[in-house]
């Protein structure tokens, strides 16, 4: 059977590492390529609204080398959708995605590649000997503790950009907003295997991190959005209808028992209970109608997922 392997490359602004990562690649898909582990491959670049000269580095890069792609988008999407552009357009029956800045190492694809093939469908890269600043790898230790109780995936680097998938899995998942950090939560909600496997990792030797220090309320962010997300994705209004449901009765009930009271002669009109009712009321309501757009909102998102009007173009040697 033959088999062939995309590597999907988001780049924002990385001139000064591309080069350089082209040829460790291609170094070490050519060892696997003679070991058959895979027989063809594709690298898949794509630009993410660069300011800089990182698509014409991969320009010319096309000119010698065939199995180089490059998607460029008009402005600045986000690394999610740049996976996601990437991710619909490989061929590839093992996707690994991988950062453009050298900090992952491309001698690791040959082990992502062996443990797809021990079974899992997605293989995601742990940092274990993560050489990015204490202030990144704190929040970041966080955020991967609370996404992994919640989400009961037994790994440790969730944002990890160095990944493998078999096809299938990419095909699946829609990622965009900032979903890039929760592949893994994705994958396991549509029943894929996730597993990890520990990789090496460079310092940035080259240009700056796109992420700065908002990483730490992004990292609280994220962690409740991934419990969400994967507990009521769905469905919202099973998570906001309940509570709406809950508060809305209590109201009722509160308003009724003085409704009663009232029409027994008593007067109503100063007691504090009258407002608690109604604010309850009021409140419950908010919940259901919030309920109802956030449904809406899925509705639209899982349908602005599949289009792909953000690529302007798509360049490849025919
Ligand atoms: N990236 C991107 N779009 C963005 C931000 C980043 O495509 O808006 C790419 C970036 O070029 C790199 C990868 O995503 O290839 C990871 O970015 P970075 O190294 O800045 O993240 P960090 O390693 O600091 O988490
Ligand atoms: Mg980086």
């Amino acid at each position: 059977m033959k088999r062939m392997l995309s590597v999907v490359i988001p780049v924002f602004n990385e001139e000064g590492s591309i080069k350089t990562l082209i040829k460790n690649i291609n170094t070490n898909i050519q060892k696997i390529k003679t070991s058959e582990l895979i027989d063809d491959y594709e690298i898949i670049f794509v630009d993410d609204g660069s300011g800089d000269s990182s698509q014409n580095i991969i320009k010319e890069a096309i000119d010698t080398d065939v199995h180089i792609k490059l998607i460029t988008f008009r402005t600045n999407f986000g690394k999610s959708k740049a996976l996601e552009a990437g991710f619909r357009y490989a061929k590839g029956d093992i996707v690994i995605t991988m950062d453009a800045d050298l900090q992952d190492d491309p001698k690791e694809i040959r082990r992502f590649i062996e443990k797809i093939d021990e079974g899992y469908d997605l293989v995601s890269g742990w940092k274990e000997n993560r050489l990015d600043p204490l202030e990144k790898r704190l929040p970041s230790k966080l955020f991967n503790w609370v996404t992994s109780k919640l989400s009961g995936i037994k790994i440790h680097d969730f944002n990890c950009g160095y990944k493998a998938y078999k096809k299938e899995v990419v095909k699946s998942i829609a990622v965009y907003g900032e979903f890039h950090r929760y592949i893994p939560v994705l994958a396991k909600r549509n029943g894929f295997r996730v597993t990890e496997i520990s990789v090496t990792h460079h310092k940035r030797q080259h240009g700056a991190s796109k992420f700065g220090c908002e990483r730490y309320l992004r990292g609280l962010y994220d962690a409740i959005s991934s419990w969400f997300l994967l507990k009521y994705y769905e469905k919202p209004m099973y998570f906001f209808g309940k509570i709406g449901l809950i508060l809305l009765s209590v109201g009722g009930l509160v308003c009724s028992y003085l409704t009663c009271l009232w029409f027994l002669g008593y007067p109503i009109g100063t007691r504090p209970l009258l407002t608690l009712g109604v604010m309850l009321i009021l409140i419950g309501a908010q919940f259901i109608s919030m309920g109802l757009i956030a449904n809406i909102l899925v509705d639209q998102d899982k349908r602005r997922a599949n289009d792909t009007l953000y690529i302007k173009e798509i360049y490849e040697r025919k």
